[in-house]
Formats: C-alpha cells, sequence, structure tokens
C-alpha cells in the first residue's frame, strides 16, 4: 500500500533530511587514505546522534552500523569494519536517519584521494548525473516506471549497466515503503506520480555487468566480474511544485 504524506509529514521527513546531509557531508569531508570504513560510520553515527535523531539503519534487520560503506566491487550494503581505504577507491557511503518518527536515506559515492582512474572517474559522474536525471523523471503525471527508463537509458548509453535485483523505495514512517522504484523500466508504467508520494531515487550502476552475489556476511552485495560499482540516493518528495529533494546537501 502507498502512503500518501501531508505537507507537514514532508516537512518532516525534510528534517530528518537535513540531519541525515549533514552527516554524510561530514563523512566526505573525513574520506582519504589510511582512514577505515568503522571510522567514517563512527563519524557518521556522532552527527547524527548530536542532532537528536537516531542511525535509521542500525537495527534494520539486524544490521549494526549507521551507514552501509561499500568499496569498489562492493555495490551496496558494505559493513563497516578494519578496511583501510587507498588511493583510488571507489566508496559508496549509505546512510539513513530516523527523526521524530520519520525516515530518510541518502547515498554517495567518491573516489578516494587524487588517484581517481578515468574510468572510474566517469562511472561516478554518470550514476550521480543519472540519480538526477531520475529525479527530473519523477514529475506529477509521469509513471514510476518513467523514472526507471530515464535512469536506465542514461546509464546504458555510457556502456554501464544498472542493478536489477535491489531498487529505489517508498519512504516514511518506514525506510522501505511501497513502491518499488527500480532503475529500469518502460515508459508510462506503474503508479502515478502524484503529491504527497515520497520515494528514494537510488540508481546502482556497475562498469561490467549488472550481475551480482550477495557475500558470506549476508549483507554485502558485489559484482560477479569484480567490475567497480558506484551508487547515488536522495529521498524526494512529490510536493505541488514537482520534486523536492528532502536530502539535498547545503548548497545543492
Ligand atoms: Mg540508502
Ligand atoms: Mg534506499
Amino acid at each position: 500500500m502507498i502512503e500518501i504524506k501531508t505537507p507537514q509529514e514532508i516537512g518532516k521527513m525534510k528534517n530528518s533530511g537535513k540531519i541525515l546531509s549533514a552527516s554524510l557531508l561530514a563523512v566526505r569531508e573525513q574520506i582519504k587514505p589510511g582512514q577505515t570504513t568503522f571510522a567514517l560510520d563512527k563519524i557518521a553515527e556522532k552527527v547524527i546522534v548530536d542532532y537528536g535523531a537516531v542511525p535509521g539503519f542500525k537495527g534494520y534487520r539486524g544490521f549494526l552500523n549507521a551507514t552501509c560503506i561499500s568499496v569498489n566491487d562492493e555495490i551496496i550494503h558494505g559493513i563497516p569494519g578494519d578496511r583501510i581505504l587507498k588511493d583510488g577507491d571507489v566508496v559508496s557511503i549509505d546512510s539513513g536517519v530516523l527523526l521524530d518518527g520519520w525516515f530518510s536515506d541518502s547515498a554517495f559515492t567518491v573516489i578516494v584521494g587524487g588517484r581517481a582512474k578515468k574510468e572510474d572517474r566517469k562511472l561516478v559522474e554518470v550514476t550521480e548525473r543519472a540519480l538526477y536525471a531520475g529525479i527530473d523523471a519523477a514529475k506529477i503525471g509521469n509513471r514510476v516506471g518513467d523514472i526507471g527508463f530515464t535512469i536506465q537509458q542514461y546509464v546504458e548509453s555510457f556502456g554501464f549497466s544498472v542493478v536489477k535485483d535491489y531498487t529505489g523505495h517508498g519512504i516514511g514512517r518506514h525506510l522501505h515503503e511501497d513502491p518499488s522504484v527500480p532503475n529500469f523500466g518502460k515508459h508510462g508504467t506503474g503508479i502515478k506520480i502524484r503529491v504527497g508520494l515520497c520515494i528514494a531515487i537510488e540508481p546502482m550502476v556497475c562498469a561490467g555487468s549488472d550481475e551480482l552475489f550477495v557475500e558470506s556476511n549476508g549483507w554485502t552485495v558485489k559484482t560477479v566480474d569484480h567490475a567497480n560499482a558506484a551508487h547515488f540516493e536522495h529521498t524526494i518528495a512529490i510536493t505541488e511544485n514537482g520534486p523536492e529533494i528532502l536530502t539535498a546537501w547545503l548548497g545543492d
């Protein structure tokens, strides 16, 4: 069932989203060679808790951390730990916030240090642009399939592939709600986009094949061909004025 949110509820989600973007920004500033993924997770958690909010991922299906940190061929759901980041690593940070009963969810990918490979830079750039293309497609009167169609067309035009087995999602009082928001699809299919719909759009893009597997830890999703992957995500609300990003970074 799709829960349509009131402007007041969207306001609460925006407050949640502001804390999340502050937390992600703090993490981004500390991503450097020699840093462990666990240390980055602690930075995210501290910002969220200092604002009086709750890390939205902690406790979700038994997940123990505030963030998922996925490196190189890890697409999503990487578990923070003692892994030390190296120059040129492609690192995706995904996190969520629960504030006053309302969730937000957002992710970004960066390349560690100054030695980025050209193809990795392209992968990250295309994934980020795919997210904004998807957000632009979330117009009132369009359908959810239009978002996936737009993302897929854009990503595949660069020879990259979109993940099919994991999708974006509705969001609100729960981290994951209906509808599912795939990163692929057909024009004019799926439910209609209307005012009050709140969704997380999150292209997960592989430099090679979209074939994936889940690691033995039961969480981390990796590419079978070990090609690198990137992930960008925003929580958005459909308002009278169209899609509004609730997890926009300061200055966005
Ligand atoms: Mg997320
Ligand atoms: Mg999500």
